[in-house]
């Protein structure tokens, strides 16, 4: 027999996931202890108490605890310690070995701050850190080691936000991100794309988000007709990285935005025994193109300390987005880029 059929599976083969009123519902019960991850995978009890024992470690320099929904839970199989979405969230001893060339603050964002939230890194658009939480901690996240602090969560302190946007004409585009903008409430959101609206000079706008993976109940009524209504037309960019992400339930969250007329594009980091297998992302971006996503970016590893185990070569990279040019449509093939600090826009290598 071999190892893979000897391995103990529940029938469904997935852990079952709690129907929830509402997304918040679904955030507040995400997974933080990585014990209890492990069990609810049925994974060895010794993989849940090293991955304790690195965010113990890591704690001396930045906490970057564990979070993982269980609707994104729902979608790793049983007893597979290698799942390519649990090896997306959990700690492995490998973050705890410093490895050279790999920094805290890996696009030197640190210094490009107009305000503590603004981000005026390119021509004509700039970035908004809405806030700094995230519906899950990616353990590749280059923004892991942030100063999150200045931008942490007052929805309503936008004045200088705005005040700087106001203050640039240049600025056509702002792209929401984060952390998670969609991580506001309906509220805090339809207040600030309100005051983006009210700046004559801003005419395009971009969410940059993961919610609608990792809890696709976020987008409900009340995101897509805000959305859809207000007077900045508006794409949405979704952060997906592997095929077995996108279960039912994503594609209807997503069908529904579509549906109501907002673009919706992709991006995906390329990373090191998650996706980097031409199948894979072939898998992946075909699933995309087939709910209307278009897929936009292939981002090639910041190399931000802790996560050197992800890394991809780029030569690697090259070849794999040659094999997706053989056998996927021209739209379906994503730009494989790289940012580079200092540089006016992000370097395609693809
Ligand atoms: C990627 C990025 C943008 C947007 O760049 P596009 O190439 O227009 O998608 C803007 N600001 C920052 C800081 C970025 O990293
Ligand atoms: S969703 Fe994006 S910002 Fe949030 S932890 Fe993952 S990579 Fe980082």
């Amino acid at each position: 027999m071999s190892i893979a059929a000897s391995r103990a599976r529940p029938s469904g083969g997935r852990p079952t996931v709690p129907n929830y009123p509402h997304w918040q519902a679904a955030l507040a019960d995400a997974v933080t202890d990585p014990v209890e991850l492990g069990r609810l995978l049925g994974l060895a009890p010794s993989i849940g108490e090293q991955a304790a024992e690195v965010l113990k470690t890591n704690d001396g320099r930045a906490g970057f605890s564990l979070l993982v929904p269980r609707p994104l839970l729902g979608r790793m199989a049983y007893g597979d310690p290698l799942d390519p979405l649990l090896l997306q969230v959990l700690p492995r001893r490998e973050e705890t070995v410093p490895s050279r060339g790999f920094t805290v603050d890996p696009l030197g964002e640190t210094p490009e701050r107009r305000s503590p939230k603004l981000l005026a890194k390119y021509q004509n658009r700039s970035l908004i850190l809405t806030t700094g939480a995230c519906g899950v901690h990616c353990r590749f996240c280059f923004r892991r080691h942030f100063p999150y602090v200045a931008c942490s969560d007052q929805a309503d302190e936008w004045g200088p936000t705005l005040a700087a946007l106001r203050g640039d004409p240049s600025i056509h585009e702002v792209i929401l991100s984060g952390g998670d903008p969609l991580m506001l409430d309906n509220d805090d959101l339809r207040r600030l794309l309100w005051q983006l609206s009210q700046i004559p000079h801003i005419r395009r706008l971009r969410v940059h988000t993961r919610l609608p993976v990792l809890i696709p109940q976020r987008v409900d009524d009340g995101l897509v007709e805000m959305l859809a209504g207000t007077r900045l037309p508006t794409r949405m960019v979704i952060h997906v990285n592997h095929p077995a992400e996108i279960d039912g339930p994503v594609g209807s969250a997503i069908g529904r935005l579509v549906d109501a007329g907002i673009p919706i594009l992709s991006q995906s980091v390329l990373l090191r025994g998650v996706n980097d297998r031409a199948e894979v992302l072939t898998e992946l971006f075909l699933r995309l193109i087939d709910l209307r996503v278009t897929p936009y970016y292939l981002h090639q590893l910041d190399r931000v300390a802790s996560a050197a185990h992800f890394e991809v070569p780029i030569e690697e990279g090259i070849r794999l987005v040659d094999q997706l040019r053989a056998q996927l449509p021209g739209y379906a093939v994503p730009r494989y880029v790289r940012e580079t600090p200092g540089q006016g826009s992000k370097k395609v290598l693809a």
